[in-house]
């Protein structure tokens, strides 16, 4: 372990460090890790009172991750992979979040966050060559290197309803959801959302519900979570050569080690396209159905659509009601566009006679009252609110750190108010020694964000340290990589089909957000190679000063 370079100091209310860390998620906690190691001085700051991030906020009945568990971990430390087993193919929320302790303490991290604090504004001084951070709690913090590690997916997104203040029942978020837990027996209660929280959230909601309505503007695509033990095949496959499974997720397109599919929909017959789909079916993992089925799938709008129609069949072999399996059923978008969610009792909970669906493309919402919340066509009176409306995905959380002011006192906000401008996902032109991890311009959200945000880490810690060592104090990228960034994500985005659905991956869910596919979408191994390349190639596309 070198030695620290400098140690922690105060000068009178400002912490002086050489690194800091915004957020103790996933990201942050790794980047403590790492930087410590590295011999930086550090500090992360969080706005929650404990680690985790995601699995600290989203507290709702039913969460869990949708990628494998034994996939969605961290890999930097073999001991800490054997240390620790999880439970379930997909683990719940109590069991990431106990994860997520269970690494703090292992590395004994928590000495160095702040917890309950949050980062108001971040100013860099070309004199001094530092970013200066405002907290809303006590010290300040000047630091050389700024890190975002603010999350893709940590600000919910705010009702868009009117009335929502005149409501004289309960509202609750998601994202927010309370830590003791919410008694709803008994209690006529509404969701509104049929994302992934909403998918995973309303099962057990109707459970204990007297009644749930649902509202809907979006059908997703569930597939079923078949959640259990981890599959024998995968655990197998691991547990032969750790080491090397780890190795080719890195290097894989969604970050889980599947190979790349070859043979084309229109090569396959259709008997050979259905057992594929079954196989894919009955396998219950999000990544395979995403990159097994057939090599065009992704790529082809008319192999897409095969796959919709499989589901549609899927959806009206559960769904009683022919009405309520027609508008469960996507048809705005193709499969894999907008994220695909996992089914867990989902479909089957609308042949429950305590459970209606509200369509919002035939009855929109009009408004919420004091007792309920009224349509174009009906008003339902209601004891509770459940917004699982999503987040303000991917910028939501660097936006909401205002002003971030680079050099000549340029606003992050005025930079990005076409959308955001990035080079390699991880810099900003004009604001030096200011990361993101994952962040837009990056595969982040479309991938296995463990093996995305390990990369990352990696490739900041290694640049600071070498950096360091080379006696650079400033590491910036030009305008030039930055404008060739953004083409060659317009590129990569015309052989995807995500830029022909309205989402969150491109700014849709939010009134007013520029539009723009944010996500990276050629995949986390070729991105791994550009990302090398520009070490190898002497930081290309960055000024070192
Ligand atoms: P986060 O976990 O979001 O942590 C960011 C932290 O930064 C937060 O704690 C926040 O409080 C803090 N913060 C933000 N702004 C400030 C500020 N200004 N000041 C102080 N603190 C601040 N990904 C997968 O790959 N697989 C999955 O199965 C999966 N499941 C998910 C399920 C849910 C319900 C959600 C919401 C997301 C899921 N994700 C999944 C995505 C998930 O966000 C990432 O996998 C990962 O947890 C992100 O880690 P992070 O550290 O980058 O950010």
């Amino acid at each position: 372990v070198a030695a620290r370079s400098s140690e922690t100091t105060n000068s009178g209310t400002t912490q002086q460090v050489d690194v800091a860390v915004v957020g103790a998620g996933f990201a942050g906690l790794y980047l403590l890790h790492r930087l410590r190691k590295a011999g930086f001085s550090a500090v992360v700051i969080e706005d929650a009172g404990d680690v985790g991030g995601t699995w600290y906020w989203n507290r709702y009945p039913g969460a869990r991750c949708d990628i494998q568990t034994m996939d969605y971990s961290y890999t930097f430390d073999p001991e800490l992979d054997r240390e620790w087993t999880w439970s379930e193919k997909y683990a719940t929320q109590p069991e990431i979040l106990r994860y997520f302790g269970f690494v703090a303490d292992r590395y004994d991290l928590r000495r160095d966050i702040r917890f309950n604090t949050r980062v108001k504004a971040a100013n860099w001084d070309d004199a001094s060559e530092r970013w200066q951070l405002t907290t809303d709690n006590g010290a300040d913090v000047s630091c050389r290197y700024y890190i975002m590690a603010t999350g893709c997916l940590s600000t919910p997104k705010p009702p868009e309803i009117d009335g929502v203040k005149d409501f004289k029942g309960a509202i609750y978020f998601t994202g927010r959801w309370p830590h003791d837990g919410v008694d709803l027996a008994g209690k006529r209660v509404a969701v509104i959302g049929t994302g992934s929280s909403g998918i995973q959230s309303i099962p057990l909601i109707a459970e204990q519900a007297a009644h749930l309505t649902v509202f809907q503007r979006t059908a997703s695509f569930a597939l079923p979570a078949h959640n259990g033990p981890a599959p024998d095949d995968r655990k197998t496959y691991f547990e032969a050569d750790r080491a090397a499974y780890r190795e080719q997720a890195r290097w894989s397109l969604a970050g889980v080690p599947y190979p790349q599919e070859m043979a084309v929909s229109w090569q396959l017959s259709d008997a050979e396209r259905r057992e594929r789909f079954e196989k894919a079916w009955a396998a219950g993992d999000l990544v395979h159905i995403l990159t097994q089925l057939w090599a065009d799938q992704a790529a082809d709008f008319d192999g897409n659509a095969l796959i919709g129609k499989l589901i549609h069949e899927k959806i009206r072999a559960v769904v009683k009601d022919p009405d309520t399996a027609a508008a469960l059923s996507p048809h705005d978008h193709p499969f894999g566009s907008k994220r695909p969610c996992l089914d867990t009792n989902y479909y089957a909970t609308y042949n429950r006679p305590n459970v209606t669906l509200v369509n919002l493309r035939q009855e929109p919402i009009k408004a919420i009252t004091a007792s309920g919340i009224v349509t174009d066509k009906r008003s339902v009176d209601l004891d509770v609110i459940v917004f699982a409306t999503g987040f303000d995905a991917m910028t939501g959380a660097i936006m909401a750190v205002h002003p971030i002011t680079g050099r000549a006192g340029k606003s992050l906000s005025s930079v990005w108010a076409q959308g955001p401008q990035t080079y390699l996902g991880l810099t900003v032109a004009g604001f030096p020694n200011l990361f993101m991890i994952t962040g837009p311009g990056s595969p982040s959200v479309l991938s296995n964000m463990a093996v995305s945000i390990e990369q990352h880490v990696d490739w900041v810690v290694d640049r600071l340290a070498a950096l360091r060592d080379a006696g650079f104090t400033t590491m910036e990228a030009t305008e030039t990589a930055q404008a060739g960034w953004a083409q060659h994500m317009a590129d990569c985005s015309m052989l995807t089909l995500h830029r022909l659905a309205n989402t969150w991956y491109t700014g849709a869910n939010v009134p007013g957000k520029a539009q723009a596919l944010m996500p990276y979408t050629s995949g986390v191994g070729p991105y791994r190679g550009i990302c090398n390349e520009v070490v190898s190639r002497g930081m290309l596309g960055f000024r070192l000063t």
